[in-house]
C-alpha cells in the first residue's frame, strides 16, 4: 500500500474538487498525511483553528474520500504538527482561549519556494516585487498588493517569502482573509478584540491571502483596516493578495483602498503556451518520467485556465496512469483530461446550483434538509441528469452520498414540478444560463 502521504496527496486531488477554493486554500491545502494505523488515518495540520474547523466541518467528506481512495473503513484524525513534533493531545486543550493562531510560527508549504517558481513574462514583476520584499522588508514596497484570478501563484510567493525571511531571521505572519475573519468572529463573539488586535503588534512581516473574501464583511473589514494601520506604523513589511486590484474592489472604503494602493500594485496574468509547458516541464522532474515530454505538450495545449489546473491534471493523469496501468498515448491522456473536464462542469454546476439559492457549495451537498436546501439540491439532481447525463449514482456521490431512490426522487420532484410552477421554471433557466455563460468564458479562455 501507497504511504499516507501519498493516499492524503491523492485525496487532496480530490478533495479540490469537492470544496470550494477559499476552503481548500484555507484549510487543506498546507495539510499533510502523516500515517494510518488501526483504520485511523492522521492528517497534519499547521495550527488548532485549522484542525478543528476540519474536524467539524469536512470530517465526513475526507472520511469518504478516504475510503474511497484505499478501500476500507478509517476515521480521521486532524492534528497538529508535521510528524515530527506530532501533538497527540485532544484538540479542545490545544485551544488558547480563543486568541489568535495567525501570530504564531507557521509553516510553510515546503513546495512553495522562490527557487520552485517559473518566472515569466506574466508574472515577472510580481516575482521581482516578491523576492525584493523579501530580502529588504519595508524597505521598498509597501504593501505590496498583488492580484490574479485564481491558481497563478499568489499564494505561493507568499509563502515563498516565508521561507525567504525565515531564513534570514525574520520570522513572517501569514494568513487567509478567511482564517482572519474566523478568527475575528470568535474573538468579537468572545469580547477580545483588542486582544485579537494586539496578536498582530510585534509581526514584523505580514502575509495577507485573498482580502477579497473580506469583502463584504464590514466589521471584520474594520478590524482589518485598524489591523493594516497599526503594523504599516510599525514599519511592518505587508504583503496583501487579492482577485482583482483595489481600485475594483468597489464596496471596500475610499480610505482602506488608498492604504491597499499605497505601496505597489501588481498583477500575475494567465500563463501561456510556452510558460504552460515549462511549468508542466518544472512539475514533472519528480512526477513524471523524462519520456513524457509529447505528453506534455498535450497537457499545456488543453488545460489553459490556470496552474493549479495544470498541475492538477497532471497529478491526475500520472496518479490514473500509476494506478490503473494504463500505457500513456495521446489517446488516454484526451480520455483522462476529458473525464476531468466533466469533474469541473459538475463542480461549476453545484456552485452555480448553491450560489443561486445563497448555500454554501458545502451545505448544498451536506446534511441540511430545510425547505430551500432540499429544494436547490433537486435542481442541482434535475441538472446533473438533464444536462450531464449523469447516472444517478454518480450524482449521489457528487451530493455527498446520498442514495439512489433519494436522487430519483428529487429529479422527479422537480420534473413533474417544472411544468406547473412557472417561477420554478424560469430559476432553472436562470442558473444554466449562468452555468453556460461560464463555461463560455471558460472555453474561450482555453481556446485562446
Ligand atoms: P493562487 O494563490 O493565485 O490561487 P497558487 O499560488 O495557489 O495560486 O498556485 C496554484 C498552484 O500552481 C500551486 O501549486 C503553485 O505552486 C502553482 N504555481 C502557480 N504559478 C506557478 C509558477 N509560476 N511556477 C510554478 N508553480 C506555480
Ligand atoms: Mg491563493
Amino acid at each position: 500500500m501507497e504511504s499516507a502521504k501519498e493516499i492524503w496527496k491523492t485525496a487532496l486531488g480530490k478533495l479540490q474538487i469537492q470544496v470550494s477554493r477559499a476552503n481548500y486554500t484555507t484549510w487543506l491545502s498546507s495539510s499533510q498525511g502523516l500515517s494510518y494505523q488501526d483504520n485511523v488515518f492522521i492528517v497534519g495540520v499547521t495550527n488548532v483553528f485549522i484542525a478543528e474547523w476540519l474536524s467539524r466541518r469536512l470530517c465526513p467528506l475526507v472520511r469518504k474520500t478516504l475510503v474511497d481512495i484505499m478501500g476500507q473503513d478509517a476515521d480521521v484524525q486532524f492534528v497538529v504538527g508535521n510528524g515530527e513534533q506530532l501533538s497527540a493531545s485532544p484538540l479542545a486543550s490545544q485551544t488558547d482561549g480563543g486568541t489568535s493562531s495567525i501570530a504564531k510560527r507557521h509553516r510553510f508549504n515546503p513546495k512553495y519556494t522562490f527557487d520552485n517558481f517559473v518566472v515569466s513574462d506574466s508574472n515577472r514583476l510580481a516575482y521581482a516585487a516578491t523576492v525584493e520584499v523579501a530580502e529588504h522588508p519595508a524597505n521598498s514596497y509597501n504593501p505590496l498588493f498583488i492580484h490574479s484570478s485564481t491558481g497563478q501563484g499568489k499564494t505561493h510567493l507568499l509563502h515563498a517569502i516565508g521561507h525567504l525571511t525565515t531564513k534570514n531571521g525574520l520570522q513572517a505572519a501569514y494568513t487567509t482573509a478567511e482564517q482572519f475573519a474566523s478568527e475575528f468572529v470568535l474573538a468579537a463573539r468572545e469580547n477580545q478584540i483588542d486582544t485579537f488586535r494586539s496578536k498582530f503588534r510585534s509581526i514584523r512581516i505580514f502575509l495577507f491571502d485573498d482580502v477579497h473574501f473580506l469583502i463584504d464583511k464590514k466589521q471584520t473589514l474594520q478590524c482589518f483596516f485598524h489591523v493594516f494601520n497599526d503594523l504599516y506604523n510599525n514599519n511592518c513589511q505587508i504583503v496583501i493578495t487579492g482577485d482583482c486590484a483595489p481600485k475594483d474592489m468597489q464596496p471596500l472604503s475610499s480610505k482602506l483602498r488608498s492604504r491597499l494602493e499605497g505601496g505597489l500594485v501588481t498583477d500575475i496574468q494567465p500563463p501561456d503556451f510556452e510558460t504552460r509547458l515549462n511549468i508542466l516541464r518544472a512539475k514533472a522532474e519528480t512526477a513524471m518520467t523524462p519520456d513524457m515530454e509529447g505528453v506534455l505538450h498535450i497537457v499545456a495545449e488543453k488545460v489553459c485556465e490556470n496552474v493549479r489546473q495544470l498541475e492538477g491534471a497532471l497529478v491526475y493523469i500520472t496518479a490514473q496512469v500509476r494506478l490503473s496501468g494504463t500505457k500513456v498515448t495521446p489517446q488516454t491522456i484526451n480520455k483522462l483530461l476529458t473525464s476531468a473536464t466533466h469533474q469541473q462542469d459538475i463542480k461549476l454546476l453545484l456552485r452555480a446550483v448553491a450560489d443561486h439559492f445563497n448555500l454554501s457549495a458545502e451545505e448544498l451537498v451536506g446534511k441540511k434538509r430545510d425547505r430551500m436546501t432540499s429544494l436547490a439540491r433537486h435542481v442541482a439532481i434535475y441538472l446533473m441528469r438533464e444536462g450531464h447525463n449523469c447516472p444517478l449514482t454518480e450524482i449521489g456521490r457528487a451530493l455527498g452520498g446520498r442514495n439512489h431512490a433519494t436522487i430519483l426522487h428529487g429529479y422527479e420532484r422537480i420534473a413533474s414540478e417544472l411544468s406547473v410552477n412557472p417561477d420554478l421554471s424560469s430559476q432553472v433557466a436562470e442558473i444554466k444560463q449562468k452555468i453556460s455563460l461560464q463555461k463560455s468564458s471558460r472555453q474561450a479562455y482555453q481556446t485562446v
